[in-house]
């Protein structure tokens, strides 16, 4: 079915209140899920609210927190998100991030112990937005570990996903680089097994380290393993990481004591830059430009629309589904009816604010 994103969102919104989020803080994190579905990421969409549910019923994520500054040293700033709502808390760790950039001409940030963040781009895009060139580097503590080191036969770390966002010229939109460093980020396994589709061939390998397309072998024991991205390129990408998030933040790197069902906590180093540092601002923005246009002009390959620059597959697919409404599947929906009904939200009242 195709939903509107403002019903989506209100859905959403209703879950997390009955979570026990005030008013601003359930639409805050429902916002920020629904322009994940929006630019194409239904994997860190409405998808994630069960998950929440579970984090708020396990005790793995508390509502309604504030952030805490650890360590405040000129550029450096250290803060931890007491496991509060990564959507909420990372906003406030980037509002201080640009705070300090603006100050000093960069800032090195670090954000521990917070509940998903959902997409990094998000974060990338605020800076972005204030001026800033930015890099973010994420790992993930979980219930379970689900990517396969290279050359390796079982999971030992999770999708460690990494963001460079350059900003543009006013009026211009942003480069934004925002991926997991696996083949594919987790949550697209989930939505091609929940709409019983397979996956590319080189995503997965099954429990004896063989190949497989099926994402079924995540979800049947002894489990299988997602493959990184890029063979050793970003399996190096993904070590990186992991240890700029987790040992330089001193929040730990993943590891069997941080295993816990429910649990699903970033840490992450964001550096923002100011892009004028080294020369002139307006310098930086006409080399971008002029960059953007050489590379978008070169023909597009045999079945190719069109050459994209990263971030712009995410625009394109706001735009349409704005207009569109949002794909959900028939699991995915079940799925949210059930989460809400375990936080109180009874399912009449659900398909009214669907509208159905
Ligand atoms: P993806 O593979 O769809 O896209 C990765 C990047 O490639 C994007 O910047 C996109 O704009 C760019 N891109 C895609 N197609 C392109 C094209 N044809 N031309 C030019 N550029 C193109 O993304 P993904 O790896 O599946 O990650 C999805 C989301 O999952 C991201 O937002 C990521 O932050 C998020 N994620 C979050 C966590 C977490 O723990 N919070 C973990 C993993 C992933």
């Amino acid at each position: 079915m195709q939903i509107p994103a403002d019903r989506l969102r209100n859905l959403a919104q209703a879950i997390f209140q009955r979570g026990g989020s005030d008013e601003g803080e359930a639409t805050q994190v429902a916002e920020r899920l629904i322009e994940a579905n929006l630019f194409g990421h239904d994997s860190h969409g409405v998808g994630m609210v069960p998950a929440y549910v579970n984090g708020l019923q396990s005790g793995e994520l508390n509502p309604g927190i504030d952030v805490t500054v650890e360590h405040d040293r000129g550029s450096f700033l250290l803060v931890n998100g007491n496991a509060g709502y990564g959507q909420v808390v990372a906003a406030a760790t980037m509002e201080l991030a640009i705070e300090r950039a603006k100050e000093l001409g960069v800032a090195v940030v670090g954000l521990k112990n917070r509940y998903h963040i959902g997409r990094v781009g998000a974060w990338g895009e605020m800076c972005a937005a204030a001026g800033f060139i930015s890099i973010h580097y994420v790992n993930v503590f979980s219930s379970n570990s689900v990517v396969a080191p290279f050359g390796g036969s079982d999971s030992r770390f999770t999708t460690n996903p990494y963001c460079t966002a350059l900003p543009a010229r006013n009026g211009a939109e942003p480069i934004v680089l925002d991926m997991a460093t696996s083949r594919v980020a987790m949550g697209k396994v989930r939505v091609a097994h929940n709409k019983g589709e397979q996956m590319m061939p080189d995503a997965l390998i099954d429990s004896q380290g063989n190949p497989t397309n099926d994402p079924g072998v995540m979800y049947s024991e002894p489990k299988g393993a997602l493959r990184t991205m890029g063979l050793h390129k970003g399996y190096g990408l993904a070590v990186i990481c992991e240890a700029l998030a987790g040992a330089f933040t001193g929040a730990g790197t993943f590891g069997p004591e941080h295993l816990s069902p429910g649990r699903i906590i970033n840490n992450m180093l964001s550096v923002l830059i100011d892009p004028g540092a080294f020369g002139e601002r307006e310098a930086f923005d006409d080399e971008i430009e002029k960059f953007t246009k050489w590379v978008k002009a070169s023909p597009p390959a045999p079945g190719v629309d069109e050459v994209l620059v990263p971030g712009e597959p995410e625009r394109k697919s706001r735009t349409e589904r704005l207009q569109n409404g949002v794909p959900i599947d028939d699991i995915t929906f079940e799925e949210l009816l059930a989460a809400g009904e375990a936080v109180g939200l009874a399912r009449d009242e659900a398909m009214r604010i669907i509208g159905n």
